[in-house]
């Protein structure tokens, strides 16, 4: 598999202070997507174990809350074994820091029967939708995403959203729980 970019520090996906990895390869083809230059699975740079040390290293700061695995696609066919290889990794070294992942693919009829459900936080899941904009969402960029935590939702068997009482996000949660369901099926 391959990766798009690794930043050391990122304030915009996810909570505290986290090192993102952008993995590379995308087939949704979204309207307007942010990055676009992670759609072809031959860009970018290859991922090894090398790249998982450097990211686990990184990830061992005192100021770094968690991991956040973005694309491209890291749930896509050719990417999960490695996303899955990376999550599992973080949380043996670092079980209090959390993981965030976003995904296209739904939650539910896709992503939560994956290993690497095992690993995550939270996951923001559905592709983006330009008629669904809104540059007020927090974590996600459309109002058909969902934050979504992962281990809560494992457990009870249904979407529980993700929520900080910390932060002061109701509105946004008040909109994900109108969407009773992720339309958006990966075809
Ligand atoms: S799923 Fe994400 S990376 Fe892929 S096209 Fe849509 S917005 Fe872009």
């Amino acid at each position: 598999m391959r990766y798009n970019k690794i930043r050391k520090m990122d304030i915009s996906n996810g909570e505290g202070i986290r090192v993102s990895v952008f993995f590379q390869g995308c087939e949704f083809h979204c309207f307007n997507c942010f990055n676009p230059d992670t759609w072809d699975f031959a860009g970018g740079l290859e991922f090894t174990d090398k790249e998982i040390d450097e990211i686990i290293e990184l990830c061992g700061a005192d100021h770094i809350s968690g991991l956040s695995i973005l694309g491209g696609e890291p749930m896509h066919p050719n990417n999960i074994a490695g996303t899955t290889k990376l999550a599992k990794k973080f949380k043996e070294v670092y079980p209090n820091k959390t993981i965030w992942a976003w995904s296209g693919f739904p939650f539910d009829t896709y992503v939560k029967n994956k290993e690497v459900c095992k690993y995550l936080d939270v996951l923001v899941d559905g592709q983006f939708v330009d008629e669904l904009r809104n540059p007020n969402l927090k974590w996600r960029g459309s109002s058909n995403q969902r934050v979504i935590d992962v281990q809560k939702s494992l457990n009870s068997g249904e979407v529980v959203l993700y929520s900080n009482e910390e932060e002061t996000w109701e509105e946004d949660l008040k909109s994900q729980k109108a969407m009773k369901k992720n339309i958006l099926i990966y075809q």
